[in-house]
């Protein structure tokens, strides 16, 4: 399948060798089966999107339900009723009392909604943003995607006015990890974008995904949000991944001491459906002008039914089901296990996270050097002992974990000896 693959698709997108991928062919709960019957546990979410686990029964009646009676809608000029339901749950948990919340398909484009909606409110088009940052890849999030590999290319078009600042690393800092990156923060904060572009958007994720889960220190968030404030910019929270229960509460920038103006979410939102959301307050949100009938930020499937009635959904199981505490506890027991598992091992500097997104870093040395491609070897693994796993960090160094909130006992135990083996084995 691989070689059809190769012969349809555009190179850029899929990686294909004799062992990778596999093509799904169903999954429910944890397990994936691909198209020649293998079963998978899959630790990866699917992207972190598959929180409540795959298929989840709500869910799948609800779009089941909704596909029958209207399948699409006209999104900002008649918009289907289910929109409007989703709009009123998603606004009443807001941080925010009278939250107003912008809807769309993917992350990037809830990424888009939140660095329009600072410029409309801020007038400033500057933008700070964190070394090793994921906002998505489309031109006006990659602007604030701190990577080489998806920046090089298209440089000539990215936005040059953003300035990244240091997230902080107190494995290779120390305690000193949050001043210094503070102190880059208020530098780039005075002094503006490399462009010169006054800053009118700090944007943050509440724990780094992409970068290799990268957890802040106590208070750095905090100083985060007192520092930007007082400098008179916005901060976007941009909980895409950490966000709808995976770090232990609805929004992590709770957990974190973040005091966001506007929060992003996707993933996890639509429960396997493509949704995302913008959410401000009333006051920010109303930089935007009023429409006239040209809705000036919208899309196609803006409030898609689909999307909204499995948003709706999740939201139900958010709460019927205990997701958040679940997922704190069902990481913490995971963190145990492999840290337990994986003690003594050289190379494997750390086992963190938050909630139920969890990181392995693989480094060695008194600088805590990354081991290249360690946790892509780990991944390739795992894959050939029947466990999804996914790989993270600039250098491909960190096994990324965030699984269903659903597993099973024997589930974590076949985890956690699948992952540490690999881990080894990745290491020697
Ligand atoms: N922000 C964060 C924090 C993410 O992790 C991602 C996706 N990994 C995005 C934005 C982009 O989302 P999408 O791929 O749905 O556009």
């Amino acid at each position: 399948m691989g070689e059809r693959l190769r012969a349809v698709e555009s190179r850029n997108v899929t990686h294909v060798s004799p062992e990778w991928p596999v093509f799904w062919e169903q999954a429910r709960g944890a397990n994936v089966v691909d198209a020649d019957g293998n079963v998978y546990l899959d630790l990866t979410g699917a992207f972190a999107v598959a929180l409540l686990g795959h298929a989840h029964p709500g869910v799948s009646a609800a779009v089941a339900e909704q596909a029958k009676s209207l399948v699409h809608g006209m999104g900002d000029v008649h918009p289907p009723s289910v929109k409007l339901r989703l709009l009123e749950r998603l606004a009443a948990l807001a941080p925010w009392p009278d939250a107003r919340v912008v809807l769309s398909s993917t992350g990037s484009e809830a990424v888009e909604t939140a660095l329009k909606t600072a410029l409309m409110a801020t007038g400033r088009p500057g933008v700070l943003a964190f070394e090793g940052a994921y906002h998505g890849l489309t031109l006006g999030s990659l602007a604030a995607t701190d990577r080489d590999l998806f920046r090089a290319p298209f440089l000539p078009r990215v936005y040059e006015g953003v300035a990244f600042a240091p997230f902080p690393d107190p494995l290779r800092h120390g305690t000193g990890a949050s001043r210094r990156a503070l102190d880059q923060v208020e530098v780039i904060l005075d002094r503006g974008a490399p462009n010169g572009d006054a800053i009118g958007a700090v944007v943050v994720e509440p724990v780094q995904g992409r970068a290799g889960v990268r957890v802040p220190p106590d208070g750095f968030m905090a100083a985060l949000s007192v520092l930007a404030r007082e400098r008179g910019a916005l901060v976007v929270a941009d909980e895409i991944f950490t966000g709808m229960g995976r770090c232990g509460a609805l929004y992590a920038l709770r957990r974190v001491g973040l005091e966001p103006d506007l929060v992003c979410l996707g993933k996890a939102l639509g429960g396997g459906l493509p949704l995302s959301a913008c959410i401000g307050s009333r006051q920010v949100m109303d930089a935007w002008p009023e429409s006239g009938g040209e809705a000036i930020h919208t899309s196609t499937f803006l409030g898609h039914p689909l999307s909204c009635a499995a948003g709706l959904a999740v939201l139900d199981a958010l709460e019927g089901e205990e997701v958040p505490g679940r997922a704190e506890a069902l990481g913490q027991a995971l963190a145990a296990a492999l840290r337990a598992a994986l003690a003594g091992v050289d190379g494997v500097a750390e086992v963190r996270g938050l909630g139920l997104m969890l990181g392995i870093e693989l480094a060695r040395g008194p600088g805590a050097e990354p081991v290249a491609g360690a946790g892509a070897r780990a991944a390739r693994l795992a894959l050939g002992e029947g466990v999804l796993l996914l790989p993270a960090g600039e250098h491909g160094h960190v096994v990324e974990l965030t699984p269903p909130v659903g597993l099973t006992a024997g589930q974590v135990a076949l985890a956690v000896d699948v992952v540490s083996r690999s881990v080894r084995r990745a290491l020697a």
